[in-house]
């Protein structure tokens, strides 16, 4: 498959939802073979196409795919779908709106922030006070796995010296679901807790893509201390 203009840099973060789940499963005393199992038969059925289909086993749940791998849109929502369905069977909270109350897309964007911070962004962690990170590093972040034209709607505003307004046009972006949401309040708590901020707190007020909404842009809340 050639590389489109929806595809984006998003190998490393589908490197660590493969890697959250080996995480979860463990923490959760789950086999986590039969959960991969589980998830890559539920995201074949979420696919949509044969071409799809074979994508998702060659290069999602086979071994083909690299940190800079690109890889179209639809694969990060129906994979985060199927694994929010299998991993999070009972609770039936498939998204959240604020830190206080993780859910399994939360946490997968928690973890890969972690993971990230340590390894292939580590250099764009190291030394960053908070403040720094999200007005220089996010952006850097949010264009490489949301693409550039995405990355002009985004928006950081500091409110107070621990306070931001971080806004983003969700809504025409092909992947955009409150599970994915989800995964960006996960991301930005991780990195906060990795940068050392006291306390973080990450809400969701307004979600310009849950079912109903008349907002443009999706509004995150961003404070510690
Ligand atoms: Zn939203």
């Amino acid at each position: 498959m050639t590389v489109k203009d929806r595809d984006h840099q998003l190998g490393v973060f589908i490197q660590g939802r493969l890697r959250f789940i080996r995480h979860h499963c463990e923490k959760k005393g789950l086999d986590p073979e039969r959960s991969l199992a589980a998830i890559a038969a539920e995201a074949r059925r979420g696919a949509g196409s044969a071409d799809r289909v074979e994508f998702l086993d060659k290069r999602v749940f086979g071994s083909g795919i690299l940190p800079t791998s690109a890889v179209p849109d639809w694969v990060d929502k129906v994979f985060l779908e199927a694994m929010t369905r299998v991993l999070d069977s009972g609770s039936g909270r498939l998204f959240t709106t604020t830190s206080k109350q993780p859910c399994i897309s939360f946490e997968a964007g928690r973890f890969n922030a972690q993971q990230q911070a340590e390894t292939d962004y580590k250099s764009l962690y190291t030394g960053k006070a908070p403040t720094d990170w999200l007005r220089t590093t996010f952006p850097i972040l949010y264009r490489s796995c949301y693409g550039p034209d995405a990355a002009k709607d985004l928006r950081v505003e500091q409110l107070a010296p621990s306070r931001f307004r971080v806004s983003m046009a969700n809504r025409r972006l092909e992947k955009a679901s409150q599970a994915d949401c989800s995964t960006v309040i996960g991301y930005v708590f991780g990195s906060l807790e990795k940068l050392g901020a006291p306390r973080p707190l990450v809400t969701h007020p307004e979600c310009c893509v849950a079912p109903g909404a008349t907002c443009e842009r999706c509004v995150f809340e961003v404070s510690w201390g």
